[in-house]
């Protein structure tokens, strides 16, 4: 019943305890999830997110751990704090009402419901902006330090979202190795479309990059970094007031994008490490790979399950 139904955060419980009636992360979990039921998904194995970035986390601080000891300042701690920020968020409380006089909310309980409402988007807005952030800072961290006898004008220029990219443009073989890639950037440029007020973006992308690579990504990753950056978005209303795809969209583009970009960081990585580096112990199953190898699976459950890459991959379809 419509009458019924609250949207306060705090809500009392049938124990008469209040508990929290959401969590500002909560659409994280939705943004990517496939309920498709096919073996080969990629989707569906993926880590959720806060565990991605805490995997990726682990995996860089234990690869360098050498590094991050006797370096001051190593070059992968900019990376590990972004990525630690990223993955610190639980919650997040924005009141919207602030601004106002309390006596527009006195004995007007549709007022009262509609602010709370509208406080909860940008409870998750905020969340996922923050989140997406930091792992920005991450991503141009990693950029910056990847390859750095190539592109050297764009590291002077701080031009990291373009020079990303075309480190990933001279190795356009590296898009096969990263599992599930083509399926993320459709997913997330869907987001971004659905989400409006960055369509012109998008058809740029997809016109001069196409929409399967992690140059692709690359690109859209920068474009909605800079669509926020230069002030384009907005925070959605409460979807039982406005459309309800796109004020879900305009919270889930910022985590398949915030996907991508832990996939980007995973290429700077990848590029980054030699293929004749030292295998080390990984996975549930303490098996031996490469740190290649362990940048390219990272992402997903059980990393070891997914037999070896011979050559090209098939085309996946998208789910
Ligand atoms: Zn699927």
């Amino acid at each position: 019943m419509r009458d019924e139904k609250s949207y306060a955060k705090w809500v009392r419980g049938e124990n008469g305890h209040l508990t929290k009636r959401y969590h500002a992360i909560d659409p994280a979990e939705h943004a990517v999830v496939c309920t498709c039921g096919r073996d080969d998904c990629h989707r569906a194995r993926l880590l959720p997110l806060r565990e991605h970035i805490a995997e990726l986390y682990r995996v860089i601080r234990d690869i360098h751990e050498e590094e991050i000891a006797v370096c001051d300042p190593s070059r992968w701690e900019s990376v590990l704090y972004g990525l630690r920020m990223a993955a610190s968020i639980d919650d997040v409380e924005a009141d919207t009402g602030y601004v106002e006089d309390p006596m527009v909310f006195a004995l007007c309980e549709p007022t009262i419901d509609y602010e709370y409402g509208q406080s909860e988007m940008a409870s998750k807005y905020v969340a996922a902006a923050t989140i997406f952030n930091f792992l920005w800072q991450a991503y141009e961290a990693t950029v910056s330090e990847t390859a750095s006898d190539e592109l050297k004008r764009l590291i002077k220029e701080q031009r990291f979202g373009e020079r990303g990219r075309r480190l990933l443009e001279s190795r356009p073989e590296l898009s096969q190795r990263f599992r599930g890639v083509s399926d993320l950037v459709k997913l997330a440029l869907t987001h971004c479309r659905m989400g409006e007020l960055m369509t012109e973006r998008c058809e740029r992308i997809e016109q001069k990059y196409g929409s399967s690579t992690l140059v692709a990504a690359a690109e859209l990753a920068r474009e909605f970094r800079n669509f926020l950056f230069h002030g384009g978005d907005e925070s959605p209303g409460h979807e039982d007031w406005v459309d309800v795809a796109k004020s879900r969209c305009r919270i889930y583009r910022f985590y398949s994008v915030s996907v991508l970009i832990l996939y980007l960081i995973q290429a700077m990585a990848w590029i980054d490490h030699e293929s004749d580096d030292e295998r080390t112990e990984y996975g549930s199953e303490d098996e031996a790979l490469t740190p290649r190898e362990i940048f390219e699976r990272l992402q997903f459950k059980g990393p070891g399950i997914w037999p070896p890459l011979k050559g090209e991959m098939p085309a996946t379809a998208a789910c």
